[in-house]
C-alpha cells in the first residue's frame, strides 16, 4: 500500500521570485509587510507601540494591542502604501498564470477595513485578487475553510507571510486531500523597497 506523504516546508525569502510554483497551486499572500508596506510600520513598531500602551494604561497585551491597532488604522487610512517587491510580485503573477494557479489575499485585518484595504490594493495596481479577512484569528483555521469550500482541487498550498505565528498556524493545519503546504517567510525588514528610517 502506498501512503501519500504530505510535503510541509518553511523557508525564508527576500523576493517573491524565489517561490517555486508547481501546477494548480493555491497561492496565499499576506498583505501587510508582505505584499505592501507603510512608512514606519513594521514588527518593531507593533512591539514598541504595544509596550507603550501596556505601560501608560497598565493593561494586558490584548487591550494594548487594541490601542495599537487603532493607531495603525489611523495611520494606514491617511497614508498610501508602497510595494515591498513589485518586480518579484509581477513575476509571481506571471508564474501563477502559467501554472494554472490561483492567488488570494489572506489578511489578519478586520473585515470592516474592506474599503480601505481595497483602496490600498488598487493603489498598487493589483486587480482581481480576492481578499479574505481573519480579524486577527488563526490563518490556518480560515485557510482550511477556504480550501475545503472553494479550492479543494488544489494539491499545493503556498503561503507567503512575514509573521511566524501565521506561518506556523498554516504549517500545522491538516488540509483536505493531503494538500502539500509550502510556507514562505517574507523577510520584510530585509527586502523593503524603500528605506523609510
Ligand atoms: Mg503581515
Amino acid at each position: 500500500m502506498i501512503t501519500a506523504v504530505t510535503a510541509i516546508m518553511l523557508v525564508g525569502i527576500t523576493s517573491f521570485n524565489q517561490i517555486n510554483i508547481t501546477k494548480k497551486s493555491l497561492i496565499v499572500l499576506d498583505i501587510d509587510e508582505t505584499t505592501l508596506q507603510f512608512p514606519l510600520i513594521n514588527e518593531k513598531w507593533w512591539k514598541t507601540t504595544i509596550a507603550y500602551y501596556k505601560t501608560i494604561y497598565n493593561c494586558n497585551h490584548d487591550t494594548a494591542n487594541g490601542h495599537a491597532y487603532q493607531d495603525w488604522l489611523r495611520h494606514v487610512t491617511e497614508t498610501n502604501p508602497s510595494h515591498t517587491d513589485s518586480v518579484g510580485l509581477n513575476q509571481l503573477f506571471t508564474k501563477a498564470y502559467k501554472t494554472d494557479s490561483d492567488i488570494i489575499f489572506l489578511t489578519a485585518r478586520f473585515p470592516d477595513t474592506i474599503h480601505i484595504t481595497k483602496n490600498h490594493i488598487d493603489y498598487l495596481g493589483i486587480t482581481d485578487i480576492p481578499i479574505w479577512f481573519t480579524g486577527g484569528e488563526s490563518k490556518g483555521k480560515h485557510l482550511k475553510t477556504i480550501h475545503t469550500n472553494i479550492f479543494n482541487h488544489h494539491d499545493n498550498i503556498i503561503l507567503v507571510d512575514d509573521m511566524d505565528h501565521n506561518l506556523h498556524s498554516v504549517k500545522n493545519t491538516i488540509f483536505d486531500n493531503d494538500a502539500n503546504v509550502y510556507c514562505y517567510k517574507f523577510l520584510h525588514d530585509v527586502v523593503r523597497e524603500k528605506v523609510f528610517y
